[in-house]
């Protein structure tokens, strides 16, 4: 009692949801004859690909960034060096600071979690959009969600997007379906943590179909691309760069995550 009571505190003092305390409780066994009742991590036997946007050196290996790769019956360059806030706050380390904080959640809730990079340095680069593509194959996964953040300098431009792959034969066609319902997954669940459906997108309603993403394209696994909302716009800068607004994103991501597996 005296544990789960700490456990309890812990959890609380933490600013964490009862599902984590769920997940964090050791297994309740109750004596003979009585019921026994076990807590079961929600996310247990599922593997789920995390892609954190752009590694936070690529602008340093320019020649490297740019060599083109396969991205789904073209070729395009390895990667970009990605957006930041108009002071300064890269995409990269926004993505990788939500992807950490999305990973950390799903294994508490008894997810594989695999990343696509490890890392967030000036002296590293890549992978290439054809690795970051194919990431869930392999171990296939149950998923793949690919994090971004837009810099889009329209005026008034943003709220965030959540880009599906097209049925396109031989590259997407097999995954679009579920693509797509994970795609309003993820959109229903930062809908649900308050976030609102780029201004700027055409349909207006927060979900996109693009055939020119080599990440989405080279997936054999269920995936899309979300862009979490505008770095240039001053709104949703504010939120990117505070501690409170990347867990309320990942909430929000972990939400949509789990509508789509249950
Ligand atoms: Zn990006």
């Amino acid at each position: 009692m005296l544990r789960r009571l700490a456990v309890l505190l812990l959890g609380l003092a933490m600013g964490l949801g009862l599902d984590t305390l769920a997940a964090a409780a050791p297994p309740v066994e109750q004596g003979e004859g009585r019921a026994r009742v076990e807590t079961k991590a929600p996310l247990g036997g599922r593997t789920i690909v995390i892609d954190p946007g752009h590694q936070l050196g690529n602008h340093n290996f320019p020649a490297r960034i740019n060599r083109p790769v396969p991205a789904g019956g073209f070729r395009k360059p390895c990667n970009t060096t990605g957006t930041a806030t108009d002071g300064g706050y890269p995409e990269a380390t926004f993505a990788w600071q939500v992807s950490r904080l999305v990973a950390r959640r799903l294994r508490e809730l008894g997810a594989t979690v695999r990343l696509t990079r490890h890392s967030n340095r000036q002296d590293r680069w890549g992978p290439c959009v054809d690795a970051r593509g194919r990431a869930g194959n392999a171990i296939d996964a149950d998923l793949k969600l690919s994090i971004h953040a837009d810099g889009s300098y329209a005026a008034g431009a943003r709220g965030f997007h959540v880009i599906a792959p097209p049925d396109r034969a031989p590259w997407t066609d097999d995954i679009a379906r579920p693509s797509r319902r994970l795609a309003a997954a993820v959109k229903s669940g930062l809908q649900g943590r308050g976030f609102v459906p780029a201004n700027y997108v055409a349909g207006g309603d927060g979900l996109d179909v693009r055939s020119d993403l080599g990440t989405l394209n080279l997936s054999d696994v269920p995936t899309v691309m979300v862009e979490l909302g505008n770095m240039r716009s001053a709104a949703d800068a504010r939120v990117m760069t505070s501690p409170r607004g990347r867990a309320r994103y990942a909430r929000g991501l972990v939400a949509g995550v789990r509508a789509f597996l249950r």
